[in-house]
């Protein structure tokens, strides 16, 4: 047994998956979700075209940064180079959710992007979500277009597939993944009856600033 391989970290993946299908954030065994252990630079990820309600702690893979297996007997999720990209690019990501959810899923499939409508969405999110270049799942190619159109976001809108969404850490990016969901469907809500106003970039600004520095508990 590898010392360095963390089961309470094994144990949050087992239940953000089971959060994943409680909100209606998937169906099935679609999705991947992973975290960064930022002592190690482990990555632990799914199992691919595994139950979430069914799988424990032994089921989760461990990755180095070089998507070589470091720990678990099963196959990892066909996403890994994905998740393994993100953490390369971006030392600021510990956490990874991959999903199919409804609202984003429609506004992919019409490859639009998600602009800033909602105080939550850019404060979290970023300016705007962007949607990638279309690549076959479980390819290299969609991790490239994925991390590229992500840039220094923390989402971003995979065609005729899903989202990918990223944060600090699993709380914050399962937050993340609920947030885009909302935005999404109140932006094909509010496209429906009229014309969305959107945020200016000054205000974006100011309130990327209030929600790093002011907001909350200091
Ligand atoms: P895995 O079950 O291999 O993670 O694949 C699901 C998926 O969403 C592929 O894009
Ligand atoms: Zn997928």
């Amino acid at each position: 047994m590898n010392t360095k391989i963390k089961s309470e970290l094994k144990a949050v993946i087992v239940k953000t998956g089971i959060t994943m299908l409680d909100e209606g954030l998937t169906v099935g065994t679609w999705g991947n979700f992973s975290l960064r252990d930022p002592e190690t630079g482990l990555i632990y990820i799914t199992p691919s075209g595994m139950d979430y309600r069914e799988i424990t702690e032994d089921d989760i893979v461990v990755l180095d940064s070089e998507l070589n297996i470091v720990d678990g007997s099963r196959v990892p999720s066909v996403e890994k180079a994905m998740h393994v990209t993100v953490y390369n690019e971006r030392p600021d990501v510990n956490a990874v959710i991959h999903t199919h959810p409804l609202y984003s899923s429609v506004l992919g499939v019409n490859e639009m992007e998600l602009p800033g409508i909602s105080e939550d969405f850019v404060q979290i999110v970023g300016d705007k979500m962007v949607c990638s270049e279309y690549a076959l799942p479980g390819t290299t190619q969609l991790a490239r277009n994925a991390v590229k159109a992500l840039g220094k976001n923390n989402g971003v809108l995979l065609p005729n597939h899903g989202t990918m969404v990223v944060g600090p850490n699993m709380p914050m990016a399962l937050t993340i993944c609920q947030v885009v969901e909302k935005t999404a469907y109140i932006y094909i809500l509010a496209k429906s009856i009229g014309t969305p106003h959107l945020i200016s970039q000054e205000d974006i600004i100011a309130m990327q600033d209030y929600a790093q520095n002011i907001y909350g508990q200091r």
